[in-house]
Parts: structure tokens; sequence; C-alpha cells
């Protein structure tokens, strides 16, 4: 990932107006985000004037690569944090220094205080989403990534469908589906692949598993692919081994229904809630609205799952040149699930789908 200044450069900004001298980066993909730096292990530390990386000698060379000049780095052969102490003392000025509350385990919290750090003036102070909130809007190389994300799992999805047949497990599908995405250069896979057939489609977050896929069966698939470290998440729904029946039809229109009117009604400025409601209020109208019982859609870059939220009750407005799924679904305990996802950015002209893949409820084997 190229670095970028005016990434550090926002958050030192938000740091002044919280009056915070530092802040602690713990959590990794805020470390990519900042550094470029895609290892397991590291520690970052920006100040005013100042961003140093702290990791292990296991990435000496991988820093090289990933790490721009501009951010200072510390290779430390025993302890990141007694190494941060020592870098931390040789910053007289640095003394009110935010750590990322909610990604600071409760035993390195304790290490504010404890070993290495008695007798320092420090005030730590619990910060929450300081790098998140910047992550939130896409650059143009960022969207560059989800794109080429998106473009992967749907080359790979077309490539496992006319491989699915009746009598085969959900766990043979995802065997297919992850094999298709290594293949067409996913660096792995945005999040573990979701196949339900039949009546486990009705569990919207099903892992795959050794369940036979029977004749008739919906065949829900949730899946995405990773490129430059970007995810992306699609999904699709189908039936298997004969045309779909009139329920099976009729609940996929209306979640078709409200994934259309909702991917072209979101937009930038709008409160997360109400983007929600552009589904919710649909399948409410059709008589589904208890079977819809997550939210509409999430925020997809360097996680599957990052700001902004659409969700009931996500007052934030969604910022321009976020990337977000649109998600709606209609799950009935007993007879299945229906649920079909696509990523959008919201561009200030408007949203743009960036998945194109065939949304309607075709058969498969
Ligand atoms: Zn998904
Ligand atoms: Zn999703």
């Amino acid at each position: 990932m190229p670095f970028h200044p005016e990434r550090l450069t926002r958050l030192r900004a938000s740091l002044a107006a919280s009056q915070l001298d530092a802040l602690l980066v713990s959590a990794l993909p805020n470390v990519r985000y900042l550094t470029g730096f895609s290892g397991s292990n590291a520690l970052v530390l920006v100040t005013a004037d100042d961003a140093l990386l702290l990791t292990d000698f296991r990435y000496a060379a991988q820093v090289k690569l990933e790490v721009a000049p501009e951010v200072r780095v510390a290779i430390e052969q025993n302890s990141l944090w007694v190494r941060l102490w020592s870098e931390l003392k040789a910053l007289p000025r640095v003394e009110v220094i935010a750590f990322e509350s909610a990604h600071v385990t409760h035993q390195d919290a304790a290490r504010f205080v404890g070993e290495g750090a008695e007798g320092a003036a420090w005030k730590w102070r619990p910060a929450l989403n300081l790098v998140e909130i910047l992550r939130e809007t896409k650059d143009v190389g960022e969207l560059a990534q989800i794109r080429s994300a998106v473009q992967i799992a749907e080359h790979a999805l077309g490539r496992t469908l006319p491989q699915v047949r009746v009598g085969m497990t959900e766990l043979a599908v995802a065997g297919i589906l992850e094999h298709e995405l290594r293949n067409a250069g996913s660096e792995g896979f945005a999040f573990e692949t979701i196949i339900a057939a039949g009546a486990r489609a009705a569990l919207p977050h099903a892992r795959a598993s050794s369940a036979v896929i029977a004749k008739g069966d919906l065949l829900l698939i949730d899946f995405g692919a990773l490129h430059g470290g970007y995810c992306s998440d699609i999904t699709r729904t189908f039936v298997v081994g004969r045309a779909a029946d009139a329920r099976q039809t009729e609940i996929h229109g209306i979640v078709r229904e409200a994934n259309g009117s909702a991917s072209a009604g979101v937009r930038a400025g709008m409160r997360g809630r109400d983007a929600d409601a552009l589904a919710r209020d649909y399948i409410h109208r059709r008589g589904f609205g208890e079977a819809f019982g997550h939210s509409l859609g999430h925020g997809i870059g360097l996680e599957i799952h990052e700001a902004p939220r659409l969700a009931k009750t996500a007052e934030a407005p969604l910022p321009p040149g976020a990337v977000v799924t649109i998600e709606p679904g209609i799950y009935l305990e007993g007879w299945g699930g229906v649920r079909i996802e696509d990523d959008v950015v919201l561009t200030s002209d408007g949203p743009e789908v960036l998945t194109t893949f065939d949304r309607t409820l075709s058969q498969l084997g």
C-alpha cells in the first residue's frame, strides 16, 4: 500500500482538536492504514511531528518494502512495550496520550502504569474511532482495490456455480469457491465463507457445514475476496436441482426489490437509520418485517465490518466516499432464507453499485 501522508495530517488535526499530544495505535488495520505496514505485530505512536512504528525482528525486511521513510521504524527484539517506554521518554513534550480503548486488552492497559512506565508523567486517555473515522471515506486508490476485490469475487462465483450439484455438501461448495477465489487472485478470504442450504439458509451467519444439498433447496452464498488488503462482500441466493417454487420466487422477489430500491436510494449525507429504512419499510409492508432481523449494511474496507453502519440505531450521516453493503434478507425458520448483498460506493453524484453479478433466483445443477 503506498504511503499517504495526508492520513497522518488528518489524524494530527483531530489530535490537536482534542488536546492530545499523541495517539498510540494498536489496531492492526489502523496501523496498515496509517503506515502501509501489513504485519501481525506492531504499535504506532503518532505525535504532532513524529510517527514511530515498533515491530519485531520477523518484519525487519518487510518494513523496508512497505513503510515510507516518513515513518520512523524501530525493530525490537524483546518487548514492543518496553521499547515504547524508552521511545516515549525521549519525547519529553508528549504527556497526554490517547490509546485505542476498543483495541487494547486489559493486560496491555495495565502496562501503562506497570514495569518500565513507573515515574512517568504520561496521562493516558481512552479514545474511540480516531482512525476509523478517517477510514470511512475511501480515496481513489482504496476504491480501486475494492473494485478489484469485487471483480475477483464475481469471477470466482461465476466459475463456481456451474460446478454445484444436488448431493454436494456445503463444505464442498465452499471449497470450490475458495479455490476459485485463490485462482482469481484473492489474497485470502474477506471472512469465513457462508454456504447455507435449505432450512439452514434461515441462519444469517451459517458456517458452511457437512449438510448435503437436496433437490429444490435454496442455496445462500455469502463471501468476499481480498485485494491489496481490501475486502469485497457479496451474497446471492440460488435454488438447486429444479426451478424455484412459488414461495421461493415470492420471497426472493421481495428481497430483490428491497435491495434494488435501497441501492438506488442510498445517499451520502443520509443518516444510517434512514438508509436502513429504505429496505426495511418495504419488507415490513410486504409482511416480512419480523423476518429481517439484522441491519441493512455496513462499511467495507481494510476490515469486512467497519464504519459507517446502516442500521435502525445508526444516527450518524453516511459520509461521501464510503463503501457500504446493502444486504436485506428474509429468514423463515424451518423454511430457509434469502439475502441479496451488494457493495455500493456513495459518490457525491449518488450511489454507484460496484457488484454487478446477476441477482435473479437462478437454478443451479
Ligand atoms: Zn456478506
Ligand atoms: Zn456484509
